[in-house]
């Protein structure tokens, strides 16, 4: 990678870099909320991608389950542009349920960190009670439920059969793991403090800490001003923003006023998204379904979507989906294969969403989490400047279409409102209320 040049903006506050997609704008997101301007880069940032006035940018990468040594090349790279661009404070943002293996990432990734910054001791955790996610002596609940009792536990790829995080990140590290238990975490930042202090000189280098309120966050923010490196879920980097003198202020989510036509592209068959499909429908607002069984490899499906939504009313959102219920997915899935069918849909859909946005739509909402990365991929979106939540985990952001395509004879690129709602995010009139939020 060719060294970025040094930026002559102001330095940003804080440098974050998550290990997937989704995770970043829910990052992003709590960021946002806590008053700092914040943008998200898709994938190791390139020499040219900027931050304006962002007090914090986060790095989207893909790393939770590939190999560890790609995931700390990847992650490397991306700590070096946010150093490159005055990054105070290095954030390593993975799931609130501590997705990982005895192999890693989490681990790996923490303590190749660490090295690169030079830095002794980090904090780990996951932990976001409003969200469900509390960590006390170590072990993590999802609601009153252990880890290992919960889904995680027969997860495809990441299995979590073992709820002490002390031990689950010990058979990652190199370094001794320790805990700042719950009891500490009561006493207020500075008993904190001096806990991670009294760790550091037994020699630990990373420590499992508690939280079982979101006043618990706030207390271990303030413990970790100067802190190098920080480690966790979403849910801690609620308590950073006070350390650099930013409070929540409206600013942080301004983005440019809204323009241009409105429409929805939902790719997403998980049980919320099916509800918000069916009410939006219900409200009488415009439609068009996407069956799998249809799709050409001529694009004729993709042409018929696009003239129907070419004949509508222009100030009205529009809908244009392939969701279904699970007993219609799984005749396609059986007939094309679970990785086609779902391939098949996502390009039709990510050529749906370019064609809208050729129509002039402005205003693009994109439900399901790979939908959202293969229409971010063919508009050639690469950065996001993130604006005011929906509903948890769901900011409307403000980005620019790069695909050559878009590119307009005066070289101004084509910038647009996205949100990106994974499967069951939103409440059931999500796609109604969605447009009403923006300015
Ligand atoms: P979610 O966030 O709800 O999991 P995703 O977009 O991540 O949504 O995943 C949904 C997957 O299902 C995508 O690969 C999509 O292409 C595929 N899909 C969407 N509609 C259908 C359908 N009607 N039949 C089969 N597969 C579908």
């Amino acid at each position: 990678m060719t060294p970025p040049k040094p930026s002559t903006r102001k330095p940003l506050a804080l440098g974050c870099i998550a290990d997937d997609f989704t995770g970043a704008t829910d990052l992003a997101n709590n960021l946002v909320r806590s008053g700092m301007r914040t943008v998200q880069l898709m994938g190791v940032p390139k020499a040219d991608h900027s931050h304006d006035d962002a007090d914090a940018v986060v790095v989207a990468l893909k790393s939770r389950t590939i190999p560890a040594e790609e995931a700390i090349a990847q992650s490397l790279a991306a700590l070096e542009w946010l150093l490159a661009h005055g990054a105070q404070q290095i954030y390593f943002k993975y799931c609130s349920t501590f997705d990982s293996t005895p192999k890693g990432n989490i681990g790996p990734v923490a303590e190749a960190l660490m090295k690169a910054l030079g830095t002794s001791f980090t904090i780990a955790t996951p932990a976001f009670p409003e969200n469900q996610r509390s960590v006390f002596q170590g072990h993590l609940f999802v609601g009153s439920t252990l880890l290992e009792h919960t889904g995680m536990r027969d997860h495809p790829l990441t299995p979590m059969t073992d709820s002490n995080l002390v031990r689950v990140l010990q058979a990652q590290c190199h370094q001794r793991v320790g805990l700042v238990d719950a009891a500490t975490v009561a006493e207020g930042s500075a008993a904190v403090g001096e806990r991670m202090l009294s760790l550091q000189r037994q020699g630990v280098g990373l420590a499992i800490v508690d939280a079982i309120s979101n006043r618990d966050l706030l207390t271990i923010g303030a413990a970790l001003k100067g802190m190098r490196l920080v480690t966790g879920g979403s849910g801690v980097a609620i308590g950073l923003a006070q350390n650099f003198g930013i409070s929540p202020n409206p600013t942080s989510e301004a983005l440019p006023k809204a323009k241009g036509k409105k429409a929805v592209v939902s790719g997403s068959c998980s049980v919320a998204t099916q509800a918000q499909v069916a009410h939006f429908i219900a409200q009488g607002f415009p439609s068009f379904q996407i069956h799998p069984a249809e799709i050409d490899t001529q694009g004729a499906l993709v042409n018929k979507a696009l003239a129907w939504a070419a004949s509508q009313n222009e100030h009205e959102p529009i809908l244009i989906y392939s969701t279904s219920s699970p007993g219609e997915v799984k005749t396609i899935q059986d007939k094309l294969g679970v990785g086609h069918a779902g391939e098949l849909v996502e390009t039709t859909l990510a050529a749906i969403a370019k064609g809208l946005v050729h129509q002039g739509v402005r205003q693009l909402l994109v439900a399901g989490g790979e939908t959202s990365g293969a229409c971010v991929q063919a508009l050639g979106i690469d950065q996001m400047q993130i604006g005011p939540q929906i509903d948890p985990g769901v900011p409307w952001c403000w980005a620019q279409a790069s695909a050559s395509e878009f590119a307009t004879p005066s070289g101004d690129a084509v910038s647009l409102h996205l949100a990106l709602k994974s499967g069951n995010f939103g409440t059931e009139d999500f796609f109604v209320k969605s447009f009403g939020l923006l300015k």
